[in-house]
């Protein structure tokens, strides 16, 4: 099993920030700073495991030696050229690259996927290096360092049931660093002195920014961390664009841009949602790794993640989610998790789901002001849980369902039929599901990409998609002899 879907809870890192007073590498300036370089470093290698440990690493050999080839060379040119550096891609489909104190740089496969040659990627590889060596991350407010894996797109979640979520799954908190506008600026600046030093057209990186601006302007596409807190990337295009070709002309040569064997490097990158992960299809939750299955609620909206599967109506009044509950049995299972989420049992049974040992519990959550945690405005809501814990391969998986006291017997007999649903996935179809790939195709002739995409079979709901994948238009013009992205299933050529 290549990558384990719900992996069991770390702790949360607690960020111990201090105050000392250094130079910053890169402006020169003295200046207030919160951590030492000590700090910085053990705050890299503490947040790794936790990062690689909710998103999961991409396994591939000639990419990974790529990524740490021009990682190393670029942080020898760097500002801080001794850090511990090291450089992943990690397993989702979100295009992202992000950074964290210490050295530790991360690029999703979907950015990788969508850069179209060497250029581009050295000169994001140089933004989030230069987050580094400015010391953004350093500088930031502890308040702000973590924050929580991604929930639903567009359901109204109540903070009793999102805080329930996130304990359910604690120690899953990334490690993300929000940035601000002038660090952006100031990282931009340095991407492009850092990748024209190693001898790339940083001109290139400011093409990228169009092919960030097209996936946003995209609907529904879920907005990459990467750009959701920067300024606007169509401004970022022209100000990288002026800065790069003011540093070529300071400094004339040769600049590379690489795009056959960056192209050829990535084909055959996993491309979208990969199956092996978990996918619905037709109000159906389907794990081909773990081999089981559930029906989801119709209508709900759901979100899978490394470490929970969640489901809510729109109107958020309700939500269900699958985990993983640490025990030996399900009497200690159900003990341990009515401990962690502060539940106070009221009623539990053994009993057995599709010929699997199963145990129901139905609880409430207790209402807590300890640990100095105000509850904001009036008095939080009761909030009640039915608990299904199931054992089935080693494994000892919880179904929760949630909602209000007053609502709870209403939304009950959906939460049943979810959790009675639970079973072993043995259809073979399900379970050989392969992912879409990005294979790399040569024109054989001088046509337009879309002439060549739909020559290869593409359908015209996906014309849009690989045309921002190829970071072109539609209607330019290939030339004979020139590579282009084509998306196939598993290993279809
Ligand atoms: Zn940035």
């Amino acid at each position: 099993m290549k990558k384990i879907l719900f992996k069991l809870p770390l702790f949360v890192m607690v960020a111990l920030i201090t105050f000392s007073c250094s130079r910053n590498p890169v402006t020169g300036k003295r200046q207030v700073l919160f951590m030492s370089e000590k700090k910085e470093i053990a705050l890299g290698k503490s947040a790794d495991p936790q990062i690689i440990g909710s998103m999961g690493l991409y396994e591939d050999e000639k990419l990974q030696k790529f990524i740490n080839e021009k990682g190393k060379q670029m942080a020898a040119i760097s500002h801080r050229p001794n850090l511990p550096y090291e450089f992943k891609i990690v397993d989702s489909p979100v295009v992202n690259a992000f950074a964290v104190p210490g050295g530790f740089v991360y690029f999703t496969r979907g950015i990788m996927a969508h850069f179209n040659n060497e250029a581009e990627f050295a000169g994001v590889l140089g933004h989030e290096i230069g987050h580094v060596t400015a010391k953004h991350g350093a500088r930031q407010q502890t308040s702000q360092i973590l924050s929580q894996v991604g929930f639903m797109a567009g359901v109204v979640l109540s903070p009793e049931f999102r805080s329930m979520a996130e304990q359910a799954s604690q120690g899953m908190q990334l490690l993300m660093l929000k940035n601000s506008r002038s660090h952006e600026s100031e990282s931009d600046k340095l991407g492009v002195e850092y990748s024209s030093k190693i001898g790339y057209d940083a001109t290139k990186m400011a093409a990228f920014f169009g092919t960030l601006k097209s996936l946003s302007a995209k609907s529904g596409q879920s907005i990459p961390t990467f750009m959701s807190t920067h300024p606007d990337p169509g401004q970022r295009e022209q100000k990288v664009g002026l800065m790069a070709r003011a540093h070529q002309q300071k400094n004339p040569g040769k600049y590379k841009v690489n795009r056959d064997s960056y192209l050829a490097l990535i084909d055959g990158i996993v491309y979208g949602e990969d199956p092996k992960g978990g996918f619905v299809e037709n109000w159906t939750f389907y794990h081909p790794v773990l081999k089981f299955k559930f029906p989801v609620p119709q209508g709900w909206q759901y979100q899978n993640s490394p470490t929970q599967f969640q489901m809510a109506p729109k109107d958020g009044k309700s939500m269900m989610m699958l985990t993983l509950a640490q025990g030996t049995n399900l009497r200690e299972a159900a003990n341990n998790t009515a401990q962690q989420l502060n539940l106070t049992v009221i009623e539990n049974k053994q009993t057995r789901i599709n010929g699997m040992p199963a145990l129901e519990m139905i609880s409430q959550v207790k209402q807590q002001q300890q640990q100095g945690q105000q509850q904001q405005g009036a008095a939080a809501q009761q909030v009640k849980v039915a608990s299904t814990f199931i054992q089935y391969n080693n494994m000892i998986y919880v179904l929760h369902g949630m909602a209000y006291a007053a609502d709870f017997n209403n939304q009950l007999r959906t939460f049943d039929r979810t959790m009675g649903g639970f079973d072993k996935l043995t259809d073979p179809d399900k379970l050989n599901r392969q992912p879409d790939r990005v294979r790399i195709r040569t024109s054989n002739k001088t046509q337009t990409l879309q002439q060549a995409l739909q020559a290869e079979g593409a359908s015209s709901k996906d014309l849009q998609d690989l045309s921002i994948l190829n970071g072109m238009k539609l209607s330019d013009r290939l030339t004979t002899g020139m590579k282009y992205k084509v998306i196939r299933n598993g290993n279809m050529r």
